[in-house]
């Protein structure tokens, strides 16, 4: 763990099913899922392995529809220490979704994670990020569902407009109450504005670039969100039909990541995010219920 200083870092990883992503969606896959071989325990568990080796703990936002065919691989991540957060249940865009199919999505979810792991589920990543203008009443609706952060939004922020360690987070007032906002960074790279370098961003990018960014952030002591999927640490994983540039974009260097991964454990200090970012932390210690644990917390 060697050069590791005082900031400590978000890891975060999006637990779905390699078949499950918004770039080969249609209608017609989404009714053959169960039919379809099922590679997400697997590579989870070589997620976890990496994670154990490197002595680190993650905030893993999972969907109820693996969690419900997947029981022991949340056990598992619990028994591990790992946050368990919610990435809703049928990976459908909120954009797509009506206000009602939106409740549903995200109370299904968090009450089968929250059986699961006998733990409170208070995080929620949109699938795709797809939260936006577009959806003002998807906030409010994480609030009434018991909800306490989001983290569905990229955020155009600079480590030096960072308000120090906590610039990654932001209350956000909503019309059911107040809610944190978890934001993924983006960074400035060749005058170009980019949600880096998480996910596809990660593999496009040489290593020592993302190294560069997550660096600038730490030198002002601004904490950095990276996420990644599973499917993103497997090269063998069977391929798709679809869209000439979804398919580029998907299959991009999978050979790479895990090496890539590995160095950054070395490189750097991450934590869930129930551990580390402040608000987020004191918001969640004031509503566990006696008898009813948070995953990962506290420390
Ligand atoms: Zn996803």
């Amino acid at each position: 763990m060697g050069q590791r200083i005082g900031v400590r870092h978000v890891l975060s990883f999006d637990v779905e099913e390699h078949f499950q992503v918004s770039a080969f969606w249609s209608d017609a896959r989404r009714q053959q899922w169960d039919r379809l071989e099922s590679r997400v325990e697997q590579n989870t568990l070589r997620l976890a392995e990496l994670l154990a080796h490197a002595d680190t703990k993650a905030t893993f936002f999972i969907l109820g529809w693996v969690a419900e065919r997947h029981p022991g691989l949340i056990r598992t991540l619990v028994k591990q220490g790992h946050e368990i957060a919610s990435h809703g249940y049928g990976h459908e865009l909120v954009s797509r979704q009506t206000e009602h199919e939106f409740r549903e999505d995200v109370r299904r979810s968090k009450r089968v994670l929250e059986d699961l792991s006998g733990s409170m589920v208070c995080g929620y990543r949109a699938p795709s990020f797809s939260i936006t203008d577009r959806t003002p009443w998807a906030l409010p609706i994480l609030v009434q569902e018991g909800y306490l952060y989001d983290s569905s939004i990229h955020t155009r922020f600079q480590p030096s407009e960072n308000g120090g360690m906590q610039g990654c987070v932001r209350e956000v007032a909503t019309t059911a109450g107040p809610i944190f906002e978890l934001a993924l960074p983006t960074a400035n790279l060749w005058g170009l504005q980019l949600p880096a370098p998480g996910g596809g961003y990660f593999r496009l990018l040489p290593y020592s670039a993302s190294r560069m960014i997550v660096r600038q952030f730490e030198k002002t002591g601004a904490q950095f969100v990276m996420y990644l999927h599973p499917w993103e640490i497997d090269p063998d994983q069977p391929r798709m039909e679809g869209p000439v540039l979804s398919k580029l974009r998907h299959y991009l260097n999978l050979k790479r990541t895990e090496r890539r991964l590995e160095s950054l454990l070395r490189d750097f200090a991450f934590a869930p995010v129930v551990d580390i970012v402040q608000p987020i932390r004191d918001m969640v210690q004031s509503r566990v219920q006696p008898g009813v644990g948070v995953c990962a917390v506290p420390r």
